[in-house]
């Protein structure tokens, strides 16, 4: 008689079990994807809008994109996202720096102004939770690569020093106009001749990659063994998923909903799929309202293997 119980015990045991594997291998296979979003109302409301878009993580402007002063960050607002952000897993999120911050100007007074807001960005992100920095390395307005590298360099080992806890991110660039970064061997020159370089690494940009004559449509695999070759993919922490509306190697950014434009559903679908990326953290930089990127986050979760 007592055989019964004994028995169904087990089972009850087992399919627990089972379930809890379920949940473990459902989390544990969870693509990380959100989009860049407004801080016009802080970054509470930012994370609120993510979780109403599906999205688990998020990219912001530190401030105006255009530079500017920075919002003041408030304790008790941080205190909510970083509950908010540990209740619904989300992170890391992504701070992205002013796109006028030129570290590489042939102007001093340019230079020192992208210092000093680099400078403050990396305070703000000591505060923020699990968050990164990505920035745009910046361009050399005609002085040449070299010199550009070397500038902003001089800029970074300036700013980052033994005790930096913030994984600063180079991105990746089109290599529109005099842009740094349009190919890995320049970010790799960047990282080399920064001194405390380990929290230094790259964020790529699907846009940018592909306008810059890295062929993600049609060899992917070649592309992820380059950067390993020069960088090493260890340094690669976070991705822009974009569309583009230029064609390969056109040295052009301009980002298109995802599907819509020259690199195409299928081909973005194997970047967040590839076994090297499929891990990292998403932001869609695309043109789009927060209905359009809701839509483009239910298409690619869909898509997740
Ligand atoms: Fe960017
Ligand atoms: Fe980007
Ligand atoms: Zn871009």
């Amino acid at each position: 008689m007592d055989i019964i119980p004994y028995f169904l015990y087990i089972q009850i045991v087992k399919n627990l079990f089972q379930y809890g594997m379920i949940v473990f291998r459902k989390d544990d296979n969870m693509l990380k994807i959100g989009c860049h979003l407004s801080i016009v109302d802080g970054l509470y409301k930012a994370g609120l809008k993510a979780i109403s878009i599906d999205a688990n993580t998020f990219q912001f402007f530190t401030r105006n994109p255009r530079g500017g002063k920075a919002k003041d960050l408030d304790r008790d607002e941080l205190d909510k996202l970083r509950q908010l952000m540990e209740e619904h897993d989300i992170g890391p999120i992504v701070a992205h720096g002013a796109y006028t911050m030129n570290l590489a100007s042939d102007k001093i007074q340019t230079r020192e102004f992208a210092k000093m807001i680099l400078k403050d960005d990396l305070e703000r992100l000591k505060l923020i939770p699990n968050a990164y920095y990505v920035f745009h390395p910046g361009s050399h307005v005609g002085q040449g690569s070299d010199m550009g590298i070397e500038l902003i360099v001089d800029a970074l080992n300036d700013l980052i020093d033994e005790n930096n806890n913030t994984t600063i991110l180079l991105e990746g660039m089109s290599g529109k106009g005099t842009e740094i970064g349009r190919n890995m061997e320049e970010l790799k020159a960047i990282i080399d001749g920064v001194k405390h370089n380990e929290k230094l690494g790259i964020c790529i940009d699907t846009c940018h990659l592909y306008s810059a004559g890295y062929n993600i449509v049609d060899d992917l695999d070649g592309v992820l063994k380059e950067i390993d070759d020069i960088i090493g993919l260890d340094r690669l922490k976070a991705v822009h998923l974009n569309d583009s509306k230029v064609d390969f190697y056109s040295h052009k950014d301009r980002h298109e909903v995802i599907g819509k434009g020259t690199i195409g559903l299928r081909a973005l679908v194997n970047v967040i799929n590839h076994p090297l990326l499929k891990d990292l953290p998403f932001n869609l930089e695309t043109p789009n309202d927060l209905e359009g990127y809701k839509r483009e986050i239910e298409i690619l979760r869909r898509e997740y293997r």
